[in-house]
């Protein structure tokens, strides 16, 4: 399959990148959708969770479609030690791909408790589970060991990836190293030159919270590449700055598609009740008793009804003209009623409408009802958004974008770099 990647437009702070792989090309920086968010799409539409109709509506416009497989060092060794697991995971990646042929199809393999270096025989198990869907535009291979100084390791877990899909017959398929941004940045930086020379034109990474110094080694050494770099499991929100959209932040540091993913930390994925269960409970036991206790994704546990009513005011709504995550009285403070927002769930809404439609079965608030919709209308928003970045990126006012946006501007000193001064020199001012 033929890849290409080709630099469009270089900006101080940012780029935008044409890739084309096979028949499918998308201009970049670009939003991806993760398997979970399409999963919460469709059953918004399919199961009329709200008054309206929308199942004739469009699964969101996103290039790139990411399927997420959680793996503890216990699932690396029941990998290539057990003989459903190979099955269970190759037909997660099957049944999670079915839709969406115009999108390009990866997998991140998510290593939640990477203890122990990968062994070879598990790189090798990983690719064949991403080649037997005949799904997936690329396979993806993750870092045996982020800890370890030197890409040797890495190096060769390329290698046998690709002997393997040469055995296959899949040596067509381009392969994308993941990489840790934990990792700390001079063995980072020692990868990707490897990874450089190697002549690899796409790249992941592992997003981690605050990992500024290893996000712009990722700048300073890729940025003037024609390299595809792919962020995963962004988180959305941190606590020092918790209306700030991080992955609107992530094409400063010329990450060129980027996607968010998170779960409850210490439930495991495949326990994890199911995502629409609170709206199920909601309805179910309105008198909010103790028999239904779910928990929400961010691992909270909802009462229903009970507490709702009182919190329903906290549920934040992403605003693209803010580039926050707002409260309906922040938003009306800031924007006052308007929704800005295009997407099937808000157009002809104001900021009331929504919450009273999205927000409340049979009279009575809905938080987890409210989420998903929040959520399902973020995906849409922040796409369209990035949109306007690759504008503001090709007239070299991508700085300018983030200063006029009023939440980016209340947390600029979170962000190194962003401060009105270019991250290229702030970080040689501070390496050196
Ligand atoms: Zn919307």
């Amino acid at each position: 399959m033929t890849t290409s990647v080709k630099i469009l437009h270089m900006a101080e702070n940012g780029r935008t990148v044409k890739v084309s792989i096979g028949k499918k090309d998308f201009t970049t920086p670009t939003r991806a959708v993760t398997h979970r968010e399409l999963e919460k799409f469709s059953y918004l539409v399919a199961n009329h969770v709200s008054r309206q109709d929308f199942a004739s509506v469009d699964s969101p416009p996103c290039e790139v479609q990411e399927t997420v497989l959680d793996f503890h060092d216990s699932d690396v060794a029941a990998l290539t030690s057990r003989n459903e697991v190979l099955g269970q995971r190759t037909y997660a990646i099957s049944s999670r791909n079915r839709n969406g042929n115009s999108r390009i199809k990866i997998c991140n393999i998510l290593l939640r408790s990477q203890n122990e270096a990968i062994p070879d025989r598990a790189i090798e198990f990983m690719t064949i589970m991403q080649i037997k869907p005949r799904c997936l535009d690329i396979v993806t291979v993750p870092d045996p060991n982020y800890r370890h100084a030197d890409p040797d390791m890495l190096l060769a877990a390329i290698d046998t990836a690709q002997k393997t899909l040469n055995g296959y017959g899949f040596d067509y398929l381009p392969i994308m190293p993941h990489l840790d941004l934990a990792t700390q940045p001079v063995a980072l930086q020692a990868r990707l030159r490897a990874l450089i020379d190697a002549g690899c034109n796409c790249i992941a990474f592992r997003y981690r919270p605050y990992a500024y110094a290893s996000m712009a080694k990722v700048a300073d050494t890729l940025s003037d590449k024609d390299i595809w770099t792919h962020l995963s499991d962004v988180q959305k929100k941190l606590p020092s700055s918790p209306i700030l959209p991080q992955i609107h932040i992530m094409p400063y540091f010329s990450f060129d598609t980027i996607s968010s993913y998170k779960y409850p930390p210490g439930v495991r994925a495949s326990r994890q009740p199911e995502e629409v269960l609170p709206i199920v409970a909601e309805r179910s036991d309105p008198g909010g008793g103790r028999g239904g206790i779910v928990r929400s994704d961010d691992g909270q546990v909802v009462t229903p009804i009970q507490d709702s009513r009182r919190t329903l005011e906290n549920e934040t709504r992403f605003d693209s003209s803010a580039l926050g995550f707002l409260t309906r009285r922040q938003h009306r403070q800031l924007l006052g009623e308007s929704l800005n927002c295009n997407c099937f769930l808000c157009r002809g809404m104001d900021i009331d409408g929504f919450y009273d439609e999205y927000g409340m079965i049979d009279g009575r608030p809905a938080r987890a009802k409210l989420r998903l919709h929040q959520e399902v209308h973020e995906i849409y928003a922040s796409h369209s958004e990035f949109k306007l970045v690759q504008e503001r990126l090709k007239d070299c006012s991508y700085t300018d974008y983030l200063w006029e946006k009023p939440v980016v501007q209340r947390y600029t000193t979170s962000i190194p770099g962003i401060n009105g001064q270019s991250r290229l020199d702030r970080f040689s001012q501070s390496s050196a």
